[in-house]
């Protein structure tokens, strides 16, 4: 990215460097909650994070932050890994869990207890909450605020042992309740949960809050840069009081935040995604309408699209929803530079070439325009074959450049054809196309015939090799630009319920038919497709990624 402004973080970092802050390190961290899959916007946070490691030659963490067991699962540890692997990156060492840090977190919090600065406070949660008071009065402070440090230490011992059931007790630090910073008026550091955890078992019945954990974990993993969404704003004093109350040495993780990146015509919070798949409005996490990187890649984004997409979105302290078509723009410009061509019809109608022998030649048609070494491939062409229906019109406007009674159209890389008369069924519908074909006239023969221009060119698939194919074609998941964005109506009123067409019995070139899981292909005049993973090889399933911004030939 020579030549490119650095945006605001790359500052502070260049900054830094130059006074030789941290000795010149550069260590990041990304840290989900396992609640859940990773969408396009922790994908940006993801480039981000891992993209200033590899920019200032530092490294990037992954730490899942798993202080909460209710919602926790190891699915979700999985699924992330496999996310951040595909997207491309790689994270220092072993994977860290906040849960690793639990037996030093205890002993800070025991600490802070011997300090006088946190106490064991038997309020309820309202009562708490209630003593916060509001921004605009003092709080005030809990009856239990000035336990001696015998007694605190005695309870939280015993809260760890399980003696207190969940809700009766908490361990809070003793800040100050008239801070205006309503966070800093004794925030919650632990709470009793009888929760199994994902990793941790029934070891702890008490769990740290995020405030308390999570400078806490940067600290002992060295982290410099603890970069987050701005609603942890707020939060920064505190994750600065919290370090303050480590006294070993003069380090310290600084935290940054930077806005949201979310986009049009979805829902990104987590929340709700499990919603969709819980309720079954989607097929599940991965379903390809999902804004999830396993969704985006399920439905044939490529790694390279969404980090192209991240970069183009940029890092800013402004909220930004962003354009969907801009996810499709990075996907259709990879494609089209890598994705090979093949024919495909979606809605096939017959036709005959009436002139043609009763034979199956060859044609050689190039797979990719875009690149030369792509090389050529041969396709059958015979004299019964599949078209799209709507590329034929009996009464056709002036600007029909298809194929019309009495008028001629190219069959890509083979011959010129004329459509003689059409035979159709009781209701009207055509059953057959009959055409005369210019036998002078195939691609490429250098013959007079082969260079006659006609306005169309079709694409087309020879009946007797053609695969059937099921063809799924998205749409977006959502009617609303803003499905979440509205006060009074449900994000999920706004489902469009038409955002999944399946196509049978669609008609592939007969090269398809070892086309595995995964691989992409654009469907010439019809836009990118990549085999699903419900594909089989006799029963092959393909997924629109998207559509071609301008169809050729058309
Ligand atoms: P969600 O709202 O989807 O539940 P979250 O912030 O609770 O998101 P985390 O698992 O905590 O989810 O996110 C991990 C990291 O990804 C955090 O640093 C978070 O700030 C970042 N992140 C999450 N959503 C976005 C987004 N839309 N844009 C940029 N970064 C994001
Ligand atoms: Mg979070
Ligand atoms: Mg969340």
């Amino acid at each position: 990215d020579e030549g490119k402004s650095l945006n605001f973080i790359e500052q502070i970092i260049e900054e830094e460097l130059a006074e030789g802050k941290n000795e010149g390190r550069v260590y990041t961290r990304f840290p989900p909650e396992p609640n859940g899959y990773l969408h396009i916007g922790h994908a940006t946070s993801i480039c981000l994070n891992f993209g200033l490691a590899a920019k200032y030659q530092g490294k990037c963490n992954l730490r899942f932050d798993d202080t909460n067991p209710v919602k926790e699962d190891v699915e979700y540890t999985d699924s992330i890994q496999e996310d951040i692997q595909w997207l491309g990156f790689e994270w220092e060492g072993k994977v860290r869990y906040a849960s690793d840090y639990f037996d030093q977190l205890y002993e800070w919090a025991e600490q802070m207890i011997l300090q006088g600065k946190a106490y064991v406070d038997d309020q309820t949660a309202e009562e708490i909450s209630a003593g916060r008071k509001t921004i605009n009065e003092p709080g005030v402070n809990s009856p239990y605020r000035n336990r001696s440090v015998e007694e605190n230490l005695d309870l939280f011992r015993r809260m760890r042992k399980g003696e207190f059931p969940e809700g009766s007790k908490v361990l809070r630090a003793k800040i100050d309740m008239s801070s205006p910073n309503m966070l800093m008026r004794d925030p919650i550091m632990y709470r009793i949960l009888f929760n199994k955890h994902h990793r941790t078992g029934d070891k702890w019945c008490i769990y740290p809050m995020y405030d308390f954990t999570h400078g806490q974990s940067d600290y002992l993993e060295g982290i410099t840069h603890s970069i987050c969404t701005l609603e942890f704003e707020v939060h920064r004093p505190l994750y600065n009081w919290f370090l303050d109350q480590l006294t070993h040495t003069e380090y310290r993780p600084r935290q940054i935040e930077f806005a949201r990146r979310n986009l049009n015509y979805t829902v990104m919070s987590k929340r709700k995604l499990l919603e969709l798949v819980q309720k079954g409005y989607v097929s599940g996490w991965d379903d390809p309408r999902m804004p999830t990187i396993s969704g985006l890649r399920r439905r044939g984004y490529t790694p390279e699209s969404i980090r192209a997409f991240a970069e183009k979105v940029g890092v800013a302290r402004r909220e930004i929803v962003v354009d969907i078509a801009l996810l499709e723009y990075c996907i259709r410009e990879h494609l089209n530079k890598t994705a090979p061509r093949v024919m495909a019809v979606l809605h096939p109608v017959k036709v005959v070439l009436d002139n043609y022998p009763d034979q199956t030649e060859m044609v050689e048609i190039e797979n990719n325009p875009e690149d030369a070494s792509a090389g050529m491939r041969k396709v059958p062409f015979s004299r019964e074959l599949y078209i799209e229906r709507d590329d034929f019109m009996e009464n056709a406007p002036k600007k029909f450049f298809r194929l019309t009674p009495g008028g001629e159209v190219r069959l890509k890389g083979a011959y010129i054809i004329k459509c003689e008369r059409v035979e159709k069924d009781a209701e009207g519908n055509i059953t057959l196309i009959h055409c005369s074909c210019d036998m002078e006239s195939k691609s490429g023969s250098g013959t007079e015939a082969s260079n006659r221009k006609v306005k169309g060119t079709l694409h087309w698939v020879s009946a007797s090799e053609a695969i059937d194919a099921e063809v799924r074609l998205y749409d977006r998941l959502f009617k609303d630009e803003d499905p979440a964005g509205h006060k009074d109506v449900d994000f999920k009123e706004f489902i469009n319920e038409n955002s999944l067409e399946i196509l049978k019995g669609c008609k592939l070139e007969p090269g398809l038919k070892e086309a595995k899981p995964g691989d992409r292909f654009q469907f010439q005049r019809l836009g990118y497709f990549c085999v699903d993973k419900d594909s089989q090889p006799e029963s092959l399933v393909f997924n629109r990624t998207v559509g071609l911004k301008d169809t050729w030939a058309k």
